[in-house]
């Protein structure tokens, strides 16, 4: 109770199943004491692209163009666009960041990844020297909530799914100080029965009641390629 917890969440269709999941994490977070926000970044049209246009006002150098100098110098300055700065708000406010969407191509829709580009600055998220168990965001946790379209069995033949998550969980989050929960993955929710479908949901309400208690995986090269 009294914690908040910012949901990004990339799918175009609130009707879809990643709707229903984060409708559920919604209610059942809310219905806890929680205050969850939301970032529904195909609703907000979210841009993806790390351009100039994030900086406002003067570049460091004009000479020759570097996203990761330049967006560093402008949030030291204050000068990043503001839906960067309100981003970086919500995330710096949460205890608790979910990512909500579907496996593509063994990764985040590029909506996501972009949030990701542009949201965690140096200077912010991390900086020289200050990564990982250092990095900028400490004391706050993160969850990866996805679908897929491969089957579990799929998953089981043809390489662990922990291998996909190192990027994600280890590169981006822990690399920012985040500790890192378990991931929630519902396998293949197009191919599997209505009854299913109904019980992996169930499945989120009921590990969101006692998520508070997790304690975060070892995110370390064992926990994903032992
Ligand atoms: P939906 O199609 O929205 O939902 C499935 C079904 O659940 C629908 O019939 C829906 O009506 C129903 N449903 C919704 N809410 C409820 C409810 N409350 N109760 C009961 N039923 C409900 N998959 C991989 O495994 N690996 C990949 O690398 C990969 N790459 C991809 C790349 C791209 C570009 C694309 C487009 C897809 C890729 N996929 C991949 C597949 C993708 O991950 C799945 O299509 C996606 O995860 C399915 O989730 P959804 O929310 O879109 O499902
Ligand atoms: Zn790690």
């Amino acid at each position: 109770p009294g914690k908040k917890v910012l949901i990004v969440y990339a799918h175009q269709e609130p009707k879809s199943f990643n709707g229903s999941l984060l409708k559920i994490a919604v209610e059942e977070l809310t219905k806890q004491g929680c205050s969850v926000t939301v970032s529904d970044l195909y609703a907000m049209q979210f841009e993806p692209r790390a351009t100039r246009n994030d900086i406002v006002g003067h570049l460091h150098n004009s000479e020759a163009f570097n996203y990761g100098v330049e967006t560093w110098e402008a949030y030291k300055r204050g000068g990043l666009s503001k839906d960067l700065v309100e981003e970086q708000k919500k995330v710096q406010e949460a205890d608790l960041l979910i990512f909500q969407f579907p496996l593509f191509w063994f990764s985040m829709p590029a909506i996501l990844k972009g949030w990701m580009d542009r949201v965690l600055v140096q200077g912010f998220a991390y900086d020289l020297s200050k990564a990982y168990d250092g990095g900028l965001l400490q004391d706050k946790l993160s969850l990866f909530s996805f679908t897929t379209g491969g089957s579990k069995e799929k998953y089981a033949i043809r390489g662990d799914i922990r291998y996909l998550l190192w990027p994600m969980q280890h590169g981006i989050m822990h690399f920012c100080g985040v500790k890192v929960l378990e991931p929630h993955i519902c396998y293949a929710p197009e191919n599997v029965s209505e009854e299913k479908r109904k019980e992996m949901l169930t499945a989120w309400t009921q590990r969101l009641k006692t998520l508070w208690k997790e304690e975060p995986i070892d995110c370390s090269p064992e926990w994903y390629f032992k």
